[in-house]
């Protein structure tokens, strides 16, 4: 097992930018997300981790060395991919064995090997069996054992749990992270997905154009995002954004005002998530919408009002009995407000 840093690491592909100046220092044994848009450098950044791309400029370690020399195949690191990668002539435990194979590893002691890495996920009924006679859980499954198989000191993995369905991708994520807490290897996930971020990592790392944004954990990013960009991402619905102003201790915007105490004077993005504002009787919120949209989730509803000429979000409970076209009250939670610089994105504060 081993730590892994990146110091200023940046990858250019001439005129284009992919990576720029990210520093990151990733704990022995950690579980850190790579979250981001398409395209905004986390799968260039994990492929330089592993060696497939040279960075730029920056230097890569793991553990106390520089790695920016070492090939590949000389940095101890296993790799999961979303098309899972795996040789469809070999059989499933074929496929298991082949990075102890190409090691030299005695057969005696690869195929105890590869049958205690198929039953740790759950194959060893399936080992005889060629890819194309498996699901796509089930191979998903064997990268994974192909990955375990030699106690890599790194595991790589970009979104591995992104061509499964609904169903199978949650339940892979539980299973996912039962074993890693229990291998305890630290690992290193890609995904653009915020929900396997936020249920998979010990921490996120949030990129944005080639940038890291923000670092922490779960919670930490949820509940302070470091600019609207992060705060924008996580969150489903995303968190509302409304452009307003600060006057004299209050937001002013067309639809309301609140008090809230000492904020400089001047434009402000003030934030909330729908899970904090509520639906009230026409005369009692802060401000009264009309509901543009009631979606049911089967535990909660969403409620999209209109605020001016934009839409926020309100999650509402379950059977809360307002229609699209009815007009309600909205209350903001004053103690869960987000203040960002309207310029920069900033959070203030
Ligand atoms: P996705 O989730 O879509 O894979 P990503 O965040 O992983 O996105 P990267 O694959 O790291 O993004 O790509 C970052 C940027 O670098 C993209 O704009 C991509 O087009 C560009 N890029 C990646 N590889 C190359 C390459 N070999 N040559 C030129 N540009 C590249």
């Amino acid at each position: 097992m081993a730590s892994v840093t990146l110091r200023a690491v940046s990858k250019h592909w001439g005129a284009f930018t992919a990576v720029e100046a990210v520093s990151l220092d990733i704990a022995d044994g950690e579980f850190m997300v790579l979250l981001g848009p398409s395209g905004c450098g986390k799968t260039t950044t994990m492929r330089m981790i592993a060696g497939l791309d040279d960075p730029t400029a920056g230097e890569i370690l793991i553990g106390d060395g520089v790695v920016n020399d070492v090939s590949p195949g000389d940095r101890n690191l296993a790799m999961v991919f979303q098309n899972y990668g795996l040789y469809p002539h070999m059989t499933v435990a074929e496929n298991i064995g082949y990075p102890l194979k190409v090691r030299r590893v005695a057969s005696a002691e690869r195929e105890r090997k590869v049958r205690a890495a198929a039953a740790r996920v759950e194959l060893e009924a399936y080992l005889e069996r060629k890819p194309q006679a498996l699901s796509g859980g089930q191979r998903q499954r064997v990268a994974l054992a192909r990955a375990i198989v030699r106690t890599p000191r790194l595991f790589l993995m970009d979104e591995p749990l992104s061509n499964l369905d609904a169903k199978l991708r949650v339940s892979m994520r539980a299973q996912l992270k039962h074993l890693q807490r229990e291998l305890g290897t630290t690992t290193i996930y890609v995904t653009h997905d915020q929900v396997e971020a936020m249920t998979l990592a010990d921490r996120v790392a949030v990129m944005s154009k080639g940038r890291l944004q923000q670092v922490g954990s779960p919670l930490e990013i949820y509940n302070r995002p470091k600019n609207v960009m992060v705060a924008e991402f996580l969150g489903n619905p995303s968190m509302n954004l409304i452009a307003a102003a600060i006057e004299a201790g209050q937001i002013r915007h067309p639809s309301f005002s609140l008090a809230i105490g000492d904020l400089a004077p001047g434009p402000v993005t003030v934030g909330q998530r729908a899970e904090d504002m509520r639906i009230v009787p026409p005369d009692q919120g802060d401000f009264r919408a009309e509901i543009f949209a009631a979606e049911l989730l089967g535990d909660a509803t969403i409620m999209t009002v209109r605020l001016g000429s934009s839409l926020v979000a309100v999650k509402a409970d379950k059977d809360c009995p307002a229609r699209m076209g009815d007009i309600v009250g909205v209350t903001f939670d004053r103690s869960k407000l987000h203040f960002f610089d309207a310029g920069t994105g900033e959070r203030l504060g």
